[in-house]
């Protein structure tokens, strides 16, 4: 079983119901172990400024299913919950990034992990700092000494999103 973190975003068609649905899922999945999720956050949008607002939380998940594998359920998954892909950085029922996997560094042409993106955006570190406090990088840095200026945009929103 490997430990990795999962992040979940969504600004369209009821972001909130999407996100509890993707949670819901990896509950019913006989891979998947939903350990802890994050509150919901709020932000606002990085890419294109004429879309709603994002929500987010970040999960943390044991799983049977290799780093690729795991890809590409997250990617099936937004499937299947109907992500239509538009614009870069665009408006999304749902966004299921692979955050962190073990403590291993991945690149690959599908998949990066640490996810790239990961310690630059607040959305991501504030939610994975609230589950996970003392995370370690497979660097060796903590998460907590590297993260972003807190962006005073970001609402944390509570209670979390599902009951597990
Ligand atoms: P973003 O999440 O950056 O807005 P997308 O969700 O559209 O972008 O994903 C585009 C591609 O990013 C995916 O098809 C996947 O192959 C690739 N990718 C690379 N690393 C990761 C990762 N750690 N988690 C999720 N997708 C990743
Ligand atoms: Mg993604």
């Amino acid at each position: 079983m490997s430990v990795c973190y999962v992040g979940l975003g969504a600004n369209v068609e009821d972001p909130e119901a999407h996100i509890t649905r993707a949670l819901k899922a990896f509950q019913q999945s006989p891979q998947w172990t939903l350990l802890t999720v994050s509150s919901l956050y709020r932000s606002q949008p990085l890419g294109p400024q004429d879309q709603p607002d994002f929500y987010n939380a970040v999960a943390a998940l044991t799983t049977s299913l290799p780093a690729l594998d795991a890809l590409d359920w997250l990617l099936n998954q937004e499937q299947q919950q109907g992500r239509v892909r538009l614009r870069h950085w665009g408006e999304r029922c749902l966004d299921l990034d692979l955050l962190l996997y073990d403590d291993q560094v991945i690149e690959h042409e599908r998949l990066s992990v640490p996810h790239r993106e990961l310690c630059k955006r607040s959305f991501v570190v504030m939610p994975l700092l609230e589950i996970a406090p003392d995370l370690m990088l497979p660097d060796g840095r903590f998460l907590r000494d590297i993260s972003p200026e807190f962006d005073g945009q970001l609402q944390r929103l509570s209670p979390p999103v599902i009951d597990i």
